[in-house]
């Protein structure tokens, strides 16, 4: 499998999300050789490095935990416009996740 672009991604309803490193918000990349067994993949600089199925699993975890966020900041923001309605759901991330992606959408 030959591919030329190096970046990391994983597959969410259709749509194809690079993962970046959880702590610089840099693009991840594969690391060491490419026929060993368990690849590993992540940030050099971060020291942010783990097997790659551990990497798509940590990824995968934040994007269902960032499309629930999102839904309830949706719900946040339509319940400030009302006066006597209050919404206390979650709206941030309440655990740190290693592996991200962004442009996530709906
Ligand atoms: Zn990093």
């Amino acid at each position: 499998m030959e591919d030329d672009d190096d970046d990391l991604c994983i597959n969410i309803n259709g749509v194809s999300h690079t993962i970046l490193c959880g702590i610089c918000k840099e693009k991840i990349s594969l690391i060491g050789e490419a026929d060993v067994e368990t690849r590993q993949a992540g940030c050099a600089p971060c020291g942010n490095v783990s097997d790659v199925q551990e990497v798509a699993r940590i990824a995968t975890e934040y994007a269902k935990d960032e499309a629930q966020l999102m839904l309830n900041r949706m719900a946040r923001d339509t319940v400030r416009q009302r006066k006597f309605m209050t919404f206390s759901g979650q709206t941030e991330h309440n655990e740190t996740y290693r592996f991200i992606i962004t442009d996530l959408q709906f």
